[in-house]
């Protein structure tokens, strides 16, 4: 089985005409009750996120503004980024998904899940949102598992078109959490070459793949599967937490690397192998980018499919 996380109140972060919207968690939603796999998924009942452990990855200055931000109204809390009265709220309950998620994987429950929630948080800063994204959730539940689970090593895998900088940034001279990203380049946020690969302890637990558009789909699959074995090889993680966007799909409005839906099977496949041979199969996924709801859907279906090991025939 899979657990899957979801919830309506992950639609009250309000953004107006913004890409990041309540409507792409909608269509998904739809979707997965539409084609019966929501049904074989197991539906966790979780809480948002304690400020302690919130806390573990974001300054406590930080959280005071961004919850003072909110509830005075919001507005655009960064050039990119919106808040609403319930952002705060709903950031924290999308943390609190991720981190029930890898409890339950952790304590043998399953083995694998997904979290269907918002905003995303890759780009999140420990003192300042950045590029749509409020709290790094990913980060937290990764620290979560080292500081409070006792783990010894976590992968993060970031397949989202964008660079994840904060999630950089933050396990930047860790050697217990390794970040391994494949993304467009050049592009936003402009961090990402390969030559960064951390630095002190943490020196080479950090892995980057640019790419840049135009790349052919076979050559991307190819290097997002070879250098992760790679990658993983060395780390050996015990857990491994997908940050998964999907807006490097061909038609994303937002992204797009030209990718295919059929694609984040292989993606998927290909974290599967290396969490099989390294991590006991445990697989946490959670959602980033990918604004085309339709598209998002699609991508979503394949990807819980290949977790669920029941593949489109
Ligand atoms: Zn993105």
């Amino acid at each position: 089985m899979t657990l899957l996380y979801y919830d309506k109140r992950l639609l009250d972060h309000l953004t107006g005409q913004h890409p990041e919207r309540p409507q792409r968690l909608e269509a998904v939603a739809r979707h997965l009750e539409r084609t019966g796999l929501a049904e074989l998924c197991q539906r966790p009942s979780w809480s948002a996120a304690s400020l302690e452990r919130v806390g573990l990855i974001h300054s406590p200055e930080y959280l005071a503004e961004l919850s003072h931000f909110a509830r005075r109204g919001g507005g655009r809390i960064e050039v990119d980024t919106v808040v609403s009265p319930d952002s705060y709220d709903v950031t924290l309950l999308a943390a609190g998904a991720i981190c029930d998620a890898v409890e339950r994987v952790v304590r043998g429950e399953d083995r694998h899940a997904f979290c269907l929630i918002r905003p995303p948080g890759h780009h999140a800063l420990p003192g300042g949102a950045m590029g749509f994204c409020l709290l790094n959730h990913t980060a937290i539940a990764a620290r979560l598992a080292t500081v409070e689970l006792g783990l010894e090593r976590v992968l993060i895998v970031d397949w989202d078109v964008h660079h994840g900088n904060g999630t950089q940034d933050i396990f930047w001279t860790d050697p217990q959490v390794g970040y391994f990203s494949i993304h467009r380049w050049p592009f936003y946020p402009g961090t990402g070459d390969s030559d960064e690969t951390g630095s002190g302890a943490g020196l080479g637990t950090t892995r980057n793949l640019p790419v840049e558009f135009g790349t052919s789909r076979k050559a991307y699959r190819e290097l997002f599967r070879r250098e992760l074995a790679d990658f993983a090889d060395k780390l050996k993680p015990q857990l491994v937490i997908i940050s998964a966007g999907f807006d490097a799909h061909r038609d994303d409005p937002v992204g797009s690397l030209g990718l295919e839906i059929e694609d984040f099977a292989e993606l998927t496949t290909a974290v599967q192998e290396v969490a099989e041979a390294h991590a006991g199969g445990r697989v946490v996924s959670a959602l980033e980018g990918g604004y085309n709801p339709g598209i998002l859907a699609g991508c979503i279906e394949v990807h819980l499919r290949q977790m669920l090991d029941r593949p489109v025939t």
